[in-house]
């Protein structure tokens, strides 16, 4: 029987940040007092400076690294650094460039990984995957380890700027046609999604879509949006890779993030790649763009800065970025180019109108 490591504790709440101490002492009584490594980005030890000396006043033995780069080479640089120096834990506090750093560091050095987001914007807050930079400009999905612990502190959140708390629902989105993807692949390969991957990343997406706050800057919103981002982590677990949460979606972002410099978050990209790729699929997408007018996202391309020139080269390119994933793309590979550019033309002109 297969096995699942879920975080030993997770708490979503105002002040999450004060009960690190308590819930260290009883899950990790072994590491009381011995060193612990607190990976961060750079200016944040500043900005959330009041929260940063509660976390501290916590701990007993600590060190603070800066982290300098999201590369693959510098997180193994960190992991030597925990193994030589006998550190025993790494808490991961900041965006997704320190938590992924600090997550494969302790996936190396095989020491517990707490994870303190600062914001909320992708599922890989709680996904077994670290996204690094391997070589120059290109990232690549490492294996990593799901956190051992999560502590979102909702007062913290609420302070990030909107723009990334908008990319956590756009990656969350993406759900509704990966999932459909997933299913195609199964039916290509004569396979079958996980029952339970599949469940989660579905509840994921529907706790969000159909919740009556419609609103992600209060309490309320951050905590909803902390757990469908949670969910979708574990659904990547159990299905062992991260088919629940991205198809053909996610293609179109990394698609546009190899050919351009394009400086949108990852989540936005998914957000207008889910809407073009429910096209694509010929589904339903009324309900997600009433869900994104509600939440007051905008997912205009134009207005996001995304021109038809990228916009139809990324879909184009879109099929080539992981080639051993089938998706809806796949169905229109016999398609002439010619036909296909006017088809994503299209899909740009209406998306424009929205
Ligand atoms: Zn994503």
């Amino acid at each position: 029987m297969k096995e699942f490591n879920l975080p030993l504790f997770m708490k979503v709440k105002p002040d999450a940040l004060k009960e690190l101490k308590d819930n260290l002492d009883l899950y990790f009584p072994d590491i009381l007092g011995k060193r612990v490594l607190i990976l961060t980005t750079d200016g944040l030890l500043q900005k959330l400076e009041k929260k940063v000396t509660l976390m501290l006043s916590q701990l007993k033995e600590y060190e603070v690294v800066t982290v300098e780069s999201s590369s693959y080479d510098y997180a193994v640089s960190i992991a030597k650094k925990i193994s030589m120096e006998g550190i025993r834990m790494i808490i991961g506090f900041g965006g997704g460039t320190a938590l992924d750093t600090a997550k494969y560091a302790a996936f190396v050095a095989n020491v517990p990984y707490i994870a303190i987001p600062t914001a909320l914007s992708n599922d890989g807050v709680c996904s077994p995957v670290s996204v690094l930079f391997s070589k120059g400009n290109r990232t690549h999905s490492f294996t990593s380890k799901t956190p051992d612990g999560l502590l979102i502190d909702t007062d913290i959140i609420l302070k990030s700027p909107r723009l990334l708390l908008e990319a956590g629902v756009g990656d969350i989105i993406s759900n509704y046609t990966a999932l459909y993807d997933w299913e195609l692949d199964c039916k290509y390969n004569h396979g079958q999604p996980n029952d339970f991957a599949y469940m989660l990343s579905e509840r994921a997406l529907n706790a969000l879509l159909y919740s009556d706050i419609k609103s992600f800057t209060s309490q309320e919103g951050v905590k909803m949006l902390a757990q469908s981002l949670v969910l979708g982590g574990l659904a990547m677990q159990i299905a062992g890779s991260s088919r629940p949460c991205s198809g053909s979606d996610h293609l179109f972002c990394h698609a546009l993030d190899e050919l351009f410099d394009h400086g949108l978050p990852h989540g936005i990209v998914v957000g207008i790649g889910t809407i073009g790729a429910a096209w694509l699929q010929k589904r339903e997408y009324r309900m997600l763009l009433d869900f994104l007018k509600a939440y007051g996202i905008d997912i205009n391309p134009k207005r996001r800065g995304i021109t038809e020139v990228m916009f139809v080269k990324a879909w184009l390119f879109a099929r080539e970025v992981r080639k051993e994933r089938y998706t809806v793309l796949n169905n229109m590979e016999m398609m002439p180019r010619r036909m296909r550019e006017d088809m994503f033309k299209e899909l740009y002109a209406m998306m424009c109108r929205i």
